[in-house]
């Protein structure tokens, strides 16, 4: 079973096709990423944008998320700035506070939905302490963040630098379990968060019909459009489609990355991400649970470091800094919908369906497991309603790739989107127009080649 909530809401429409055969800009993959691309292109500049999609849009990892919208990464902050040092760490991270914005901008403006807003993200405090050296340095730097650690007494903050202190507050112990539906005592503190909710699969449905009516004679879509070759010129790119050969100034290459088509630049050198190894993929596995009681008088998300047994060898928890298990509870059609997910197996592009499938079952018994024996939920239903899966394409060092590639910069990569990708997503649409708009750009840690 792969019946993702997300998907269902989508409306029920003809493919998207065209008979254009050529645009300034070809983007290929229409998730999260290409539509938020050709966003950004259209209302920035006067460039024709065309996306291609294999599937149908949205599709992919963006039909099939937990839906959480958060300016993080799956890394510590203090491995980011190890690897990647503070001008390029801090500018990403003024880049996502940024794409907030923006965000909201088009959820208001041009979609009928809104992002859920929920400023409590609920963990575990065995990582306190980095967490609030973070915050510091985030508002030292005038970088948005609003987030607080709940304690629920006063003897924890005893072993608080003073300067942290600032950033701590502490609560009841009924409010604090209340907040994480769980009374387990190893859950020493709470980081309330920025935070949102999001059905990404919507969303990019939505701005998608939105660009097609308000940039009819410069946006196009081609839906079940395999793009299988780009042969990049050095004044014209050549993109080899189902639907016949197509030609473009830049391609844009949106496909989450683990899958990629051919790639052909007049250089002798080996492209920088063109090696299919670059980015592989993991198959990521969530089960929803719909039930009539309107539990909470707003959503929540927790995200709890859970010490998790699987007895599975092929499912594990995420992990290259922390592992954890991610929740959220939400409004869908008048019913609450509490959404588990964490699980996740190494794939390959090779896994048949089947393959993915039985680790699917395997994976929502293990959540539904999870669930019912840690949390305090007691409304849930005896089986979960849903069980998706879905890609997501992880780069070595679980950082996306933004940019040009150097050796042939007609090619630009928006890829490896890892299991953060809705707010990165959208912030990275809008670098690639600034790219395309010949703009200075400030160094990040997304940057091609690094
Ligand atoms: C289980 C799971 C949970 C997640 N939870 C979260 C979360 O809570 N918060 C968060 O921020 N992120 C989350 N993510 C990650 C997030 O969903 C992705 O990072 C994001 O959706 C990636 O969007 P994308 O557009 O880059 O890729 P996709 O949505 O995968 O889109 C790529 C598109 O490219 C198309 N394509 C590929 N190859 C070709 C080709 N050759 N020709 C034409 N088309 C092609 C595909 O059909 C697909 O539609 C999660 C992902 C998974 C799988």
């Amino acid at each position: 079973m792969n019946h993702s909530p997300w998907i269902e809401d989508l409306p029920n429409r003809q493919p998207y096709s065209t008979t254009t055969t050529q645009a300034d800009v070809v983007v290929v993959g229409g998730g999260i990423s290409g539509i938020c691309t050709a966003y950004s292109v259209l209302s920035t500049t006067a460039l024709s944008v065309m996306v291609m999609d294999s599937n149908r849009i949205a599709s992919g990892a963006t039909g099939h998320n937990a839906g959480h919208v958060v300016a993080e990464f799956e890394r510590t902050h203090k491995s980011i700035l190890a690897e990647f040092g503070e001008i390029k760490t801090f500018n990403t991270y003024h880049m996502l506070a940024n794409a907030w914005s923006l965000l909201k901008i088009m959820c208001a403006r041009h979609t009928k939905l809104v992002v859920t807003k929920s400023y409590s993200g609920y963990i575990q405090s065995s990582v306190v302490l980095e967490d609030l050296e973070y915050l510091y340095s985030l508002r030292q730097r005038n970088i948005s963040c609003k987030s607080v650690f709940l304690f629920p007494n006063h003897e924890y903050l005893s072993w608080i630098p003073e300067r942290y202190r600032r950033f701590c507050k502490v609560v009841s112990n009924r409010t604090f379990d209340s907040l994480i539906h769980n009374s387990n005592i190893r859950y020493t503190a709470i980081l309330k968060k920025k935070r949102g909710l999001m059905n990404s699969a919507l969303f990019t449905e939505n701005i998608a019909a939105f660009l097609l009516k308000k940039y009819s004679n410069r946006f196009f879509i081609s839906e079940h459009d395999s793009v299988q070759k780009v042969s990049v010129g050095e004044d014209v790119a050549t993109i080899y489609a189902n639907s016949g050969e197509k030609r473009a100034s830049y391609v844009v290459l949106c496909t989450n990355g683990y899958t990629l088509p051919e790639l052909e630049c007049d250089t002798d050198k080996t492209l920088q991400v063109a090696n299919p190894n670059t980015i592989t993929p993991v198959a990521g596995y969530m089960v929803g649970y719909e039930y009539g009681k309107r539990r909470a008088s707003q959503p929540i998300i927790g995200i709890h470091n859970l010490k998790l047994n699987i007895d599975d060898t092929n499912l594990r928890t995420h992990s290259l800094d922390f592992s954890f298990l991610y929740l959220s509870e939400r409004f869908r059609h008048s019913h609450a919908l509490l959404v588990a997910g964490g699980l996740e197996s190494a794939s390959s592009t090779k896994d048949s369906t089947e393959v993915l499938a039985l680790h699917a079952n395997r994976a929502y018994a293990a959540l539904d497991h999870i669930v019912k024996s840690t949390m305090d939920y007691q409304f849930l239903p005896p089986a979960p309603t849903y069980g998706w899966y879905g890609l997501m394409g992880y780069t070595q060092n679980m950082v996306r790739i933004v940019g040009k590639e150097p050796l042939c910069t007609r090619l630009i990569y928006n890829i490896g989107c890892n299991g953060n990708g809705i707010l990165p997503a959208v912030a990275s649409g809008d670098r690639i127009a600034g790219i395309l708009r010949g703009r200075e750009l400030e160094p990040t840690v997304f940057d091609v080649g690094q």
